[in-house]
């Protein structure tokens, strides 16, 4: 029997979304697969420091926070302030049953786990910690993202948070600054603002989450003002120190702030400075970021790049797809019919906001004859029933074909709402129409109801 050439046919560095996605992808299809994991369990940052525990923690702030609040728990004398250490409490549980699910998956489909960290060799070999290379025909990079650290910021300061810390913060401080208002920093502004934090948010640039449509901007800008957050557009850090009593971020404009404690929540930088990068053709920009073409593959042809390590949309969705699409581009199979451009963006915000497709400015700049149907969820049924009014989802079509142009959502449960009109909107040719909301029966009362209303409304302003 003829020795193999390699000891795999595909090498994954990195296990979150983005190494899960391409891993199970060729493995399910026969591919001998292994994987590299630094962190000592799997799952990725996804799992152990971003998505699932910030989703989990903004879960048990707003469903305790909305409970405490009710006026029936009062009138009965219950009224008690929660820990942050009770409401953290839940996120380990959800974090151990996400590891103990995908670990499942790379047992039940053979695929081994090398503990470690990765670093290349040559195009078609990594060592792990050092040891021994291990060879594959093709590799994967998904080694994630972290937080950008500017110089002159001391981040072991005890007052001084990034993205991957804070969520270690046991006490609960009266005030925070939130240096970034990109989608993290704007979710944990409206998270801590929930429990009772006094939250400035500075923005670098002169609008919050600018690639949203203009009229969700302004939304949820009053909603976060409405709530207490201070939010300061156009400001650029001059200097952040740390002081037994707080931090003083000084900023360019002149302005000082002063808070219990500050979060850096101002871009992230790729995982490759210590990949071994200088021994592949392969070289990440100032960022850390790899660039890849349409099938993920980098420079080196049998080396492919997914998730955060690539830049944009640092989405654990988009990763996950990315990996999938890349796997796909290695088995040589179609991967057109992946929408890789169709990513939804959702924000976890209070209200919550998501959207699909082009914005109103997009949809003006390119002079596309456009018309807007709306539907205000305080005018729901649902809504009244489970007091979440504050809300509207807006659909974008064309005014000659009724082409779904775009969905743009916020209020409660934005996030699954925005499906139903991503769902109809990818159909082909003409069955992407507006006349779908029009036509169909929507269970009564719920929040889908508002495609309907939506529909109606945008179809009512034609002549
Ligand atoms: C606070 C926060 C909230 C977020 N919320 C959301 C959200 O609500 N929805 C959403 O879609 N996205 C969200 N994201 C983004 C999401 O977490 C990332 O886009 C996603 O995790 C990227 O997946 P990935 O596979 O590229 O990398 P990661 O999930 O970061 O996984 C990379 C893995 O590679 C490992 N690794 C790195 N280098 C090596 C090496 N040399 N050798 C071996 N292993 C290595 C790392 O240890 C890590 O486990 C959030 C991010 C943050 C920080």
């Amino acid at each position: 029997m003829s020795k193999k050439k390699y000891d795999y046919d595909l090498f994954v560095i990195g296990t979150g979304p983005g190494g899960e996605g391409a891993a199970m992808q060729c493995a399910k299809h026969g591919m001998s697969v292994a994987v590299a994991e630094t962190y000592r369990e799997i799952g990725g940052g996804c799992t152990h420091w971003g998505t699932i525990p910030s989703k989990a923690l903004r879960y048990a702030i707003t469903s305790t926070m909305t409970a405490l609040k009710n006026p029936a728990l009062r009138e009965m004398g219950i009224t008690t302030t929660p820990s942050l250490e009770q409401l953290k409490r839940g996120t380990q549980a959800i974090i151990g049953r996400q590891v103990t699910m995908r670990q499942s998956f790379y047992d039940r489909n053979n695929v081994p786990i090398y503990r470690g960290h990765a670093r290349f060799v040559d195009e078609h070999s990594v060592s792990i910690d050092g040891d021994e290379p291990i060879t594959a025909e093709t590799l994967v990079i998904a080694t994630g993202s972290r937080p950008y650290r500017p110089a002159g910021v001391d981040f072991d300061h005890a007052r001084i948070f990034d993205s991957d810390t804070i969520l270690d913060l046991d006490q609960k401080p009266i005030s925070m600054c939130i240096y970034g208002a990109g989608v993290i920093g704007v979710e944990y502004a409206s998270m801590f603002r929930n429990l009772g934090i006094k939250v400035n948010l500075i923005n670098t640039r002169s609008k919050l989450l600018e690639f949203l449509d203009d009229e969700i901007i302004d939304a949820i800008s009053y909603h976060l003002r409405d709530q207490g957050v201070i939010i300061r557009h156009n400001e650029m850090m001059e200097s952040i120190t740390g002081e037994d009593d707080g931090v003083v971020l000084q900023l360019k404009s002149g302005k000082r702030v002063k808070t219990d404690i500050l979060l850096w929540a101002n871009g992230r930088s790729g995982n490759t400075d210590d990949l071994g990068l200088q021994n592949l053709e392969v070289v990440a920009n100032n960022r850390g970021q790899i660039q890849v073409d349409e099938h993920f593959q980098t420079v080196v042809p049998n080396i492919y790049a997914v998730g955060d390590v690539i830049g944009v949309p640092s989405l654990a969705s988009a990763a996950y797809t990315q990996g999938r699409a890349a796997g796909m581009h290695i088995l040589g199979q179609a991967d057109g019919n992946l929408r890789l451009h169709d990513i939804p963006t959702g924000i976890y915000t209070s209200p919550e906001i998501s959207s699909v497709g082009k914005t109103e400015r997009e949809l003006t700049e390119a002079c596309v004859p456009y018309e807007v149907g709306q539907a205000q969820f305080k005018s729901l049924a649902r809504a009244q029933i489970t007091g979440q009014t504050v809300g509207m989802l807006k659909i974008l079509f064309h005014r000659e074909t009724l082409e779904i142009l775009g969905v743009h959502c916020f209020g409660a449960n934005a996030s699954e709402i925005v499906h139903i009109g991503q769902a109809i909107m990818v159909q082909p040719g003409a069955q992407n129409t507006l006349t779908y909301f029009v036509e169909t029966t929507f269970n009564y009362p719920t929040m889908a109801e508002a495609y309907r209303v939506a529909a109606l409304n945008g179809i009512n302003r034609l002549f």
